[in-house]
């Protein structure tokens, strides 16, 4: 059957030495991966389980991308984060298995309506309007694990206007990349295209029209966008 009007095509991410791009299927994102983010969530960092939310593939805007101050917030956070990227289908995958279903990593922002976000996680309802939000999801060049490996330790830095915010360890995630695709393989089947954000160390915080925001992860190339006015 033709359709009435054509969708937008995928969001097609690029990829470190390949002229192929990475096409955007799903996003999830895991909440308080970081122990001290959690504590300054007011949360506790037992090891519970990994929990999920998801976005809009649409969401994906790339490196110097001026990214809208968005509607109904007057407190919109940065958060960085580790994105992994799905090259291999797989369900209920074992710890031993998981990394080879992972095509590459990249750096990433999950950008959060907090106000949004803290209301509705005080009153029991879902955070889809505090994180499911137009160019919320700012994503650096994907490389490709096949050639970089896949990293477990290295620093990974939040900076504002040239200012370190955030600063931590991937060692110090609570939940592993491994670990991290065994719960969500258990939760649902996990495709090529799929983009997982892993989580965001302590010093999260607001940012203001103007702001120079940029990811740094060791061995990964940082992803910088600006905060512009608000979207027309
Ligand atoms: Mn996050």
């Amino acid at each position: 059957m033709t359709q009435l009007f054509e969708l937008p095509a995928a969001v097609t991410a690029p990829v470190a030495g390949e002229q192929h791009g990475f096409p955007v299927r799903r996003i999830f994102c895991v909440g308080r991966n970081y122990a001290e983010h959690a504590r300054e969530m007011g949360k506790d960092p037992e090891r519970d389980p990994p929990f999920f939310f998801t976005k809009w593939a649409e969401t994906v805007v790339f490196d110097g991308t001026t990214v809208p101050y968005p509607q109904k917030t007057g407190n919109f956070h940065y958060e960085a984060e580790l994105v992994v990227a799905i090259g291999q289908s797989g369900r209920n995958l074992s710890r031993e298995e998981a990394l080879d279903h992972v095509y590459g990593y990249a750096t990433g922002l999950d950008m959060t309506r907090r106000d949004l976000q803290l209301e509705a996680r005080s009153s029991g309802r879902p955070w889809d309007t505090g994180k499911n939000v137009e160019a919320s999801s700012p994503l650096g060049l994907i490389h490709p694990a096949a050639a970089s490996g896949h990293p477990e330790t290295g620093a990974i830095r939040m900076r504002v206007n040239g200012e370190v915010r955030q600063s931590a360890d991937l060692a110090d995630l609570i939940w592993p990349v491994a670990d991290i695709l065994v719960f969500l393989s258990g939760l649902y089947r996990i495709e090529p295209g799929d983009l997982v954000y892993t989580g965001t160390p302590a010093g999260v915080g607001a940012v203001v029209e103007g702001d120079e925001l940029r990811v740094e992860i060791d061995g990964l190339t940082a992803v910088n966008v600006r905060v512009g006015p608000p979207a027309a």
